[in-house]
């Protein structure tokens, strides 16, 4: 059995060979082999179509093909986290850029993830200016450490630019998608939740001490 993510329910999962594989016309060399797969999850069962592209043809398809790494699949595993103690509109577009890079549309990836940073900066008050001086500014005000803030020049500096540049002139590799959306990521995770799980530690210790003293006062 082939083992991938599902695309239809997210989990890792053993995809179950469901036809014999047919070997597609291909145009040039090589050999194509498409089946249709079913996920072994008991709460999905979904079908799933598996495709590999081979220089040399399968002796035997059927067993071949279910032990082949580099079956494709469709549909692809979406992955969209969420994004705990971000604004509401701020984290389902943050999530939205991570679903755009698993499926490869990097360009979209890209334009939700600077989005996402110029959200997060008006909801701090800072809306003038392009992308990197508001990257700027929120280093200033301390919401974002040094290291982030250099990165994002760096993005920019390796002429992959975060802050401006048409999106629909260049080309956009995949680890500048990525490397983008991570520093999203990154921004997010300082400005929003980070404090917010330091805020949330400083209340259960309060209520500790709270507590600890009430037992203290009836002792
Ligand atoms: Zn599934």
């Amino acid at each position: 059995m082939a083992t991938t993510i599902c695309g239809w329910c997210g989990t890792r999962t053993h995809m179950a060979l469901c036809t014999e594989p047919t070997m597609l016309p291909f145009v040039g060399q090589g050999y194509v082999y498409t089946a249709t797969f079913q996920c072994s999850s008991e709460e999905c069962e979904r079908l799933s179509i598996g495709t590999v592209w081979r220089q040399t043809g399968y002796s035997s398809p059927k067993a071949e093909i279910v032990k082949d790494s580099s079956l494709q699949w469709e549909p692809k595993s979406i992955r969209s986290p969420d994004f705990e103690n971000v604004p509401k509109q701020i984290a389902d577009t943050a999530s939205e850029a991570h679903a755009c890079l698993s499926i490869s549309a990097h360009r979209g990836a890209v334009a939700l993830a600077r989005a996402v940073v110029e959200a997060t900066a008006k909801d701090h008050g800072i809306t003038k200016g392009p992308l990197v001086s508001k990257i700027d500014e929120m280093h200033k005000q301390n919401l974002i450490r040094d290291i982030t803030r250099e990165l994002a020049h760096e993005i920019r500096e390796g002429g992959n630019e975060i802050a401006h540049g048409d999106l629909a002139d260049e080309p956009m590799p995949a680890e500048d998608a990525e490397a983008i959306v991570a520093l999203m990521d990154e921004i997010l995770e300082e400005v929003y939740q980070g404090p917010a799980r330091m805020v949330a530690l400083q209340k259960s210790r309060l209520e500790r001490e709270r507590r600890n003293a009430e037992k203290k006062q009836g002792s």
